[in-house]
């Protein structure tokens, strides 16, 4: 079964059983400024579910595009490194706002997952919130699931707040398991350990309660139901493929890059990491730019920058010293613009900017590689291996460098960086930059423009790269 095959019987099951079917809202979460990007299909229902904002419906269902790569949800360091986490990624999810509760949605994941989408029920795990002794009911005896595989878990992985006050409540998880391969090897390694092999596919959020400022909890008059499931994840086990990469949302995208370096993927652990990577950050550069983000050195133009940057630093780990992502864009495109016709649309731009942005970064990474390579050298022959902060800000300031891909190669090597002094330095150099427009030269480069005109919330044509180096006035 192909992705846009899940996709649509996923969306077709609930509208079956009365949901309405709600487009995916965009990237950049439409009046929520507390939020870098979309992380999950409730966003958009936010003020629904705080019963500031009513709806001509009770059930809802979605395929959100999320992206998780900074603020509380944060995977850009596990992209590569796990089979199953991406920077971009779609979540399935059906939603009730005071209608029903714990026993239709249970019913309704579990009767998908082994009959729609043809799960072998003996593979699959469940978990419930140590204290919500009715789900575990529901699940035991109206669903039949044995004791054995049902279990307890705590407030970390299993109990979901909107903030630190409001709607919150127990969680309840549907697990895969992929087997002893996959397992991180320790001996306590069992459902809920942060390893690959206890797949989460399904997340069952029941909110029934309120949190108050002394933390005191209160029953919602109407509880609802709010549920997540990564399309990713489960193409992968209905696909019975190694990893989500190997899915058909990804494997064009792998394939591609197979070709262009003559390299196959699964022969090389760490080689493998590269390619994860950069297939990844293939699809979430061009979507965050399908929604209207560019590179620059704030915000989330700043956060779209460090994937690309990352994205081209794994390339070179694979051979690519020229130009290669903006030509992966092309095939995102292609495996992706039919669903999101927004890919197409700016697939030009996002082509452009992303092959810009390399050229930009490519005539620095060379040096910066060669000097984080003799400082991590240095570091090696002494006791404590740890990068200063100061060469680190060095990195990040002349050779544009962001600290992630700096983090990131030093662990590589075993080499810890002092993030407290990389920030100490940052910190110095925009004071100093502060004062200098005190003093009036009030100079702001063309990526620091266009940031302004984004916080602005005005529609900007982007020429930065035309006007880098010009020099301009902000007014
Ligand atoms: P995990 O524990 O695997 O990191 P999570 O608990 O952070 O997942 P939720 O916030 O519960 O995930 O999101 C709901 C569902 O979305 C998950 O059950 C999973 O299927 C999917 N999902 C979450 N994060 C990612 C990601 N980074 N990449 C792909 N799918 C994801
Ligand atoms: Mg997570
Ligand atoms: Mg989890
Ligand atoms: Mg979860």
């Amino acid at each position: 079964m192909l992705s846009t095959e899940i996709r649509k019987r996923f969306l077709d099951y609930f509208e079956k059983r009365g949901h309405t079917i709600v487009p995916s809202c965009p990237l950049i979460p439409p009046g929520d400024p507390t939020l870098l990007f979309t992380n999950a299909g409730m966003v958009q229902f936010k003020r629904v579910f705080l019963g500031e904002e009513k709806r001509s419906y009770k059930r809802a269902a979605s395929c959100q595009k999320c992206v998780r790569a900074g603020g509380k949800h944060n995977d850009l360091e596990n992209v590569g490194h796990t089979i199953r986490h991406h920077t971009f990624f779609e979540m399935l999810g059906n939603f009730s706002f005071g209608d029903y509760f714990k026993e239709e949605a249970i019913a309704y994941a579990w009767e998908l997952v082994t009959k729609e989408f043809g799960l072998s029920k003996e593979k699959l795990w469940i978990t419930v919130f140590k204290n919500d002794d009715e789900a575990y009911q529901i699940w035991h005896k109206k669903i039949g699931i044995p004791t054995e595989r049902i279990v307890r878990l705590s407030e970390k992985d299993n109990f979901w707040s909107m903030g630190e006050t409001g709607p919150c409540g127990p969680c309840s998880e549907i697990i895969y398991d992929l087997g002893k391969n996959f397992s991180c090897g320790r001996p306590e390694c069992a459902v809920g350990c942060d390893c690959d092999r206890w797949l989460e596919l399904w997340n069952l959020v029941f909110m029934q309660y309120n949190k108050d400022s002394e933390g005191r909890l209160t029953s919602l008059p109407n509880p609802c139901v709010d549920t997540g499931m990564g399309l990713e994840r489960m193409a992968m086990v209905i696909q019975g493929v190694d990893s989500n990469y190997e899915t058909d949302l990804f494997k064009p995208i792998i394939d591609a890059l197979c070709n262009m370096t003559e390299i196959s993927y699964g022969k090389d652990g760490k080689k493998d990491i590269s390619f994860r990577v950069i297939a990844d950050h293939s699809r979430a550069i061009s979507f965050i730019m399908a929604d209207g983000i560019l590179p620059s050195n704030e915000g989330r133009g700043y956060v779209l920058r460090r994937i690309l940057r990352r994205a081209v630093r794994h390339g070179h780990n694979l051979g690519l010293k020229k130009p290669f992502l903006y030509t992966l864009t092309d095939i995102v495109k292609d495996t992706m613009g039919d669903i999101y016709p927004e890919i197409k649309e700016a697939h030009p731009l996002i082509k452009e900017i992303t092959q810009k942005e390399e050229e930009r970064f490519l005539e620095t990474l060379d040096f910066g590689l060669k000097l984080l390579s003799q400082e991590i050298e240095k570091i090696r022959q002494k006791t404590v291996h740890i990068l200063p902060g100061e060469t680190a800000f060095k990195l990040y300031d002349t050779y544009g460098f962001p600290i992630d891909i700096i983090t990131d190669m030093a662990r590589e090597e075993g080499v810890e960086v002092d993030i407290a002094g990389f920030e100490k330095a940052m910190a110095l150099q925009k004071s100093r930059a502060r004062e200098a427009q005190k003093a009036g030269t009030g100079i702001l480069t063309g990526t620091d423009i266009y940031t302004e005109f984004t916080y602005r919330g005005e529609k900007t044509v982007f020429v930065g790269y035309e006007t880098l180096e010009t020099r301009s006035k902000i007014t």
